[in-house]
């Protein structure tokens, strides 16, 4: 997608997608294409990572959870995300990640968007996701145990229904109810659906194990003894320091994949390993530079944490659709003064 292509320079008015506007954009396009096109629009601009200003997303914590800034540009446009990560918001009604984002021209500095991104982090994570799957996974998967099964849970499932070709899906939550609902929302979706009672049932047979649980500490979602050679972790729910799912001597055997080390030796699996521990960058994967998976044996690791690029390419890919459709509101969130210079004078000209 060309930037001068979709961004205009300067908009009186900004273009706001609300968290309604959101949802009927997604089944304007449809759920599971919508993940195939994010999938798509993340690969294309990790294969231009060279081009983007990359940094740590910049965190604010609490003993609750975390707030997190997460900006990037790639010389033309600018985007960040706010998002959270409070897995105790749950027990008062709570969602644990709440998001919205901005596109702005850097040319101008001017916003080209503001957009809800609660739901647009849970499509953009299930998105990422299968795309590392894409190149990670071991071939003819059609296998997958997703233990956690809240809010992002549904998300993944289809992600990696349609782009890595998934069909039947094995769920755990220490919470029955979590499974309950999970599988509730994926009947007549295509994919066959087991609940199960433990981890380890859950595992049985899966060629990909995706961990998408909620809870600040460092947890043991899967032992050692879980793994077996060939499978493809999808480890998405360790994203912050003090927070993390696998125990580590998985990791040790592990070939471990990442979207940028600065952020996620701080904040993925990998915080329980020494700093130079080897890791692999996936946009070199996806650029050819380096190979993805080898051999039907190794086990491989996304050590997924959530980067600010994959925020930067689903705003993209949201904002051309928005304009397409129609579908968002015009803000007057900047204030667009006739002659620059009199700002006193629009204020004045305002009263009464
Ligand atoms: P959620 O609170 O809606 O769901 C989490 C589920 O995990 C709950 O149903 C809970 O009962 C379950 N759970 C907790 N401990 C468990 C255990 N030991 N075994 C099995 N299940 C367990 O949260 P969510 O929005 O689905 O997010 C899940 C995780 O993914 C969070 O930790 C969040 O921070 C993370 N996340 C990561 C990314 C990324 O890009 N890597 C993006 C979004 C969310």
């Amino acid at each position: 997608m060309n930037a001068h292509a979709t961004l205009p320079s300067r908009l009186a008015l900004v273009p706001f997608v609300s968290v309604a506007h959101m949802m009927q954009l997604v089944h304007h396009v449809g759920v599971e294409t919508m993940l195939a096109d994010l999938a798509d629009s993340i690969e294309r601009d990790f294969k231009r990572w060279e081009m983007f200003d990359k940094t740590a997303r910049i965190p604010a914590h609490s003993p609750e959870g975390v707030i997190e800034l997460m900006p990037t540009s790639d010389g033309e446009v600018y985007g960040f995300k706010y998002v959270n990560g409070h897995p105790v918001n749950m027990k008062s009604g709570l969602q644990t990640v709440t998001a919205f984002g901005l596109l702005a021209d850097m040319h101008t500095g001017y916003p080209v968007l503001l957009s809800e991104m609660t739901m647009l982090t849970a499509l953009r994570t299930a998105a990422m996701s299968a795309l590392a799957a894409r190149h990670l996974a071991p071939k003819g998967a059609r296998t997958m145990a997703v233990i956690g099964n809240g809010a992002q849970s549904e998300f993944q499932c289809l992600g990696f229904k349609r782009v890595v070709g998934i069909d039947t899906v094995r769920l755990y939550d220490i919470d029955p109810a979590a499974t309950e609902k999970c599988a509730a929302n994926l009947a007549g979706s295509g994919l066959t659906v087991i609940s199960c009672t433990s981890a380890e049932q859950a595992i049985e047979g899966a060629q990909i194990i995706t961990t998408v649980t909620a809870d600040k500490k460092l947890s043991t979602i899967l032992t050692d003894n879980m793994v077996g050679p060939g499978v493809h972790i999808n480890a998405v729910g360790g994203d912050s320091p003090g927070k993390t799912e696998l125990h580590r001597d998985i990791l040790l055997r592990s070939n471990i994949y990442v979207e940028y080390p600065p952020q996620t030796r701080i904040e993925g699996e990998i915080q329980q390993l020494s700093p130079d521990h080897p890791v692999t960058e996936l946009w070199q994967v996806m650029t050819g530079a380096t190979s993805g998976r080898t051999s039907q044996t190794e086990i491989t690791l996304f050590d997924s944490v959530g980067f600010a690029i994959e925020d930067f390419s689903a705003l993209r890919y949201v904002f051309a659709k928005a304009l397409e459709t129609g579908l968002y509101a015009n803000l007057d969130m900047v204030a667009d003064p006739d002659e620059p210079r009199d700002l006193f004078g629009m204020l004045m000209r305002a009263k009464g």
